[in-house]
């Protein structure tokens, strides 16, 4: 047993794990990946206290052992699997809501609460965090800003950054360092070195409590969807709406294929997929909150603006509530939810670019086009809008991929980079809820160009020995001095090797 573990159990006792059962759990996630590229941390913690994990960081940095951070691992592109091994920190054991400010209307959680866990502890206030993605049951709300996740409510209020007032980090100096205020909304004093935390994939530091701005419940929502024959129509129309003054909490653009991953509620009860007449290309779904009164104007209004621009509202509402049960309101039970029956051996893959406003058909097109060439199984595109008040697309582009398959695993990986790579051909960019994982670090250069060297100078920064979920975001030069003085993939029970085979930082041959 490598030195640095004696180390841990001598600082955190039973909270270190190292059987082969308790650290395989932790070798995958959500992405496509044969079972060959599982990668088994060396040591699984189980911190409660931002001490623990301030012991295991430096205990880390001092024997130069890589540190990955997890949640859920719900994550679709990788960003918590330890593809070098070394200490996984799971990060769910801590999951306190610290404090409820219901006066100034403000939470503050452990890093490993979940969001559904922030809701639940918001509810008795009438307040709530409209930043939530649909898999708010097991996402902590230290990878929705490490992810810097999409929400179901992006139309109105915006990525994490828009809610995000404080982080607190054990960076890779083994310091714990609080960044942003936990009572001021916003503030124009200092840095906003917390920005930074959103999208970082654990690669700056340990998120390990956060303060997020809460909003005040509404008395009423409504959710509908509406029939366009293009999804440039539906993108004029949320325009249209816009200029009316509606504010709109969600908007999602489903191609046709895409709304039957949302309609198990729908099968189980009609016994058939629902029908959607051969003209609509694009089938929007469109929240609405507020007082009973303006909603019921708004509502309104929007169906009008619709009519007239040759949209059709779903009249069925078993359509509509079977989109809404899958995408928000039930437990997160996703398989039993969302997969066909004759997909039970395949997973879900998605690429996540987004494309700028206008460019979404032709985008749409490509996405067909790049599935069909490397020979994928197409599950749809649905196109949230993320950005408040205005129209700004996270595209959500999904296949089924045999996970067993190592040949279809490895042509999703192509069409994962070409997909990326078209949208910023597009002047878009490649990622907008996943992140760069280890998948994108070959071809970062493309879309940042020469920003990527200032991205190499701030995680020094933080992280001045590479410790901190190495492989992920950046290839840099300190990241080879990490694991120098690690157990080493296999040293404690039998570790998978790194990806790429070469040990090398950046598992480049993805
Ligand atoms: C059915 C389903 C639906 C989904 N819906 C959405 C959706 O609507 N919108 C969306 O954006 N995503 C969605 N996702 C993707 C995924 O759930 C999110 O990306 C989510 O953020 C992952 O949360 P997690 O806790 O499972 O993170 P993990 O997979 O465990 O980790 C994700 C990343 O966060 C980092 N991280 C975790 N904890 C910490 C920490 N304490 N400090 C620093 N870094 C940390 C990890 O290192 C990793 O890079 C969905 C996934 C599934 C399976």
């Amino acid at each position: 047993m490598a030195a640095y573990v004696d180390e841990l159990r001598a600082a955190l006792g039973e909270r270190v794990r190292t059987e082969d059962f308790e650290r395989f759990a932790y070798g995958a996630d959500w992405s496509p990946r044969t079972p060959k590229e599982v990668f088994p941390p060396d040591v699984v913690i189980l911190p409660r206290e931002t001490e623990d994990v301030r012991k295991a960081v430096e205990i880390a940095l001092r024997h130069g052992v890589p540190v990955t951070a997890g949640g859920g691992l719900t994550g679709m592109a990788g960003g918590a699997v330890p593809i070098h091994g070394g200490i996984y920190i799971d990060a769910t054991s801590m999951n306190r809501i610290i404090e409820v400010d219901a006066a100034n209307q403000t939470v503050r959680a452990q890093g490993g609460a979940t969001m559904q866990e922030i809701l639940d502890a918001l509810e008795p206030h009438g307040l709530w965090i409209p930043n939530l993605p649909e898999s708010k049951w097991s996402c902590t709300v230290a990878s929705e800003i490490a992810c810097d996740n999409d929400s179901t409510f992006g139309m109105r209020w915006g990525k994490i950054l828009n809610a995000l007032l404080s982080v607190e980090v054990v960076t890779g100096r083994a310091e714990v360092v609080e960044f942003g205020h936990r009572k001021a909304h916003f503030s124009s004093s200092g840095y906003k070195v917390k920005d930074l935390f959103a999208g970082s994939e654990g690669t700056l530091g340990v998120i390990t409590a956060a303060t997020l701005k809460a909003e005040p419940v509404a008395d009423g929502r409504s959710v509908d969807m509406i029939l366009f024959p293009s999804m440039t129509r539906a993108v004029g129309y949320l325009d249209r709406l816009l200029k009316a003054g509606l504010a709109i909490d969600g908007a999602h653009i489903n191609c046709k294929r895409r709304l039957r991953f949302y309609t198990h509620a729908y099968k189980e009860k009609h016994g058939h997929e629902p029908e959607v007449p051969d003209w609509a290309e694009a089938l929007l779904a469109i929240i609405l909150s507020g007082d009973r009164k303006v909603l019921d104007f708004n509502k309104k209004y929007a169906f009008k603006i619709a009519s007239e621009m040759g949209g059709q509202p779903v009249k069925e509402r078993d359509i509509v509530e079977s989109w809404w049960i899958s995408k928000h309101t039930l437990a997160f039970e996703p398989y039993k939810q969302k997969w066909p029956k004759s997909q039970t051996d395949k997973k879900f893959g998605a690429c996540d670019p987004g494309v700028p406003m206008g460019r979404l058909e032709e985008f749409y097109r490509a996405f067909v086009a790049t599935a069909e060439k490397h020979q994928l199984q197409i599950l749809g595109m649905n196109a949230y809008l993320e950005h408040p008040n205005s129209i700004g697309f996270s595209c959500s582009c999904a296949l089924f991929v045999n996970y067993r398959d190592q040949g279809e695993v490895d042509r999703f990986r192509r069409y994962f980079e070409e997909l990326s790579r078209i949208a910023v051909d597009m002047g878009g960019t490649m990622s907008t809820y996943m992140g760069d994982t280890d998948l994108r670090v070959p071809y970062l250069e493309y879309e940042h160009g020469s920003a990527v060297a200032y991205f190499r100078e701030l995680k020094k920064v933080f992280d001045p020995k590479g410790i901190m979920n190495p492989g992920k975001k950046l290839r840099w030069e300190g990241e080879g001095k990490c694991g120098a003085g690690a157990a080493g993939a296999g040293s404690v029970g039998g570790g998978a090797p790194a990806p790429g085979g070469d040990g090398a930082a950046g598992g480049g041959g993805r």
